[in-house]
């Protein structure tokens, strides 16, 4: 951690310095007095780190980020896979949720599950569209985050997920959070404070 009470800059290096204020007792006149004290402290990445754990913005709950559920394109259990294929393009997202007749989140589909499960042997068999549930192939392990997670928590999360489903209390779905508005966030939190 940084020390408040220090001064924290670059060497052409590239390395981190730190300089630290120090309360010393003079032996020849008895009085306090100040003085500098320097030390090797990281390199850039620790750095930035170190200024991300300190800001506010971790600890901040990503309500103000969550993309509301009316705007959210999602289908239904029980809807056919050429129904989802339909919204999957027409909407031009790779995966969306899925969600059950009480809006609860129950997994996501993408188009890559749909066609996955028409590959024939010889071709994709799109007839066979018409006839297979949503539900039979959605990915149903997926992450969930409440509303009042911190960002913190959503960061990690969205490091090996486009999007992450967020559910109210009741478990009811609220809305997404998207791994672009999370990276746009730090972007702006960094531009500000350089
Ligand atoms: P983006 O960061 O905007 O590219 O979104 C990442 C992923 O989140 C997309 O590929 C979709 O799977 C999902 N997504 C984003 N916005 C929506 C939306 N309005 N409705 C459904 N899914 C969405």
């Amino acid at each position: 951690m940084l020390d408040k009470n220090a001064i924290q800059f670059y060497d052409k290096d590239e390395k981190v310095w730190e300089l630290k204020k120090k309360r010393v007792t003079d032996q020849r006149c008895n009085q306090s007095s100040h003085f500098v004290e320097g030390s090797f402290y990281g390199g850039r990445e620790t750095m930035t780190i170190d200024r991300l754990k300190q800001s506010q913005l971790m600890s901040k709950e990503i309500s103000d980020l969550i993309i509301s559920h009316e705007k959210v394109a999602h289908v239904q259990l029980q809807n056919p896979l050429d129904h989802a294929l339909l919204i999957l393009i027409k909407s031009g997202y790779t995966a969306i949720p899925v969600l059950d007749n009480d809006f609860r989140v129950r997994g996501q589909i993408s188009k890559n599950e749909i066609l996955d499960s028409i590959l024939g042997l010889e071709r994709l068999e799109i007839e066979r569209l018409h006839d297979i549930t949503v539900e039979t192939v959605m990915k149903k392990k997926i992450p969930r985050l409440k509303t009042d997670t911190t960002f913190s928590k959503a960061l990690t999360t969205s490091i090996n997920h486009p999007f992450i489903c967020i559910e109210d209390e009741e478990a009811s779905f609220v809305g997404i959070l998207t791994r672009s508005s999370i990276l746009a966030l730090v972007n702006r939190y960094f531009q500000q404070s350089t």
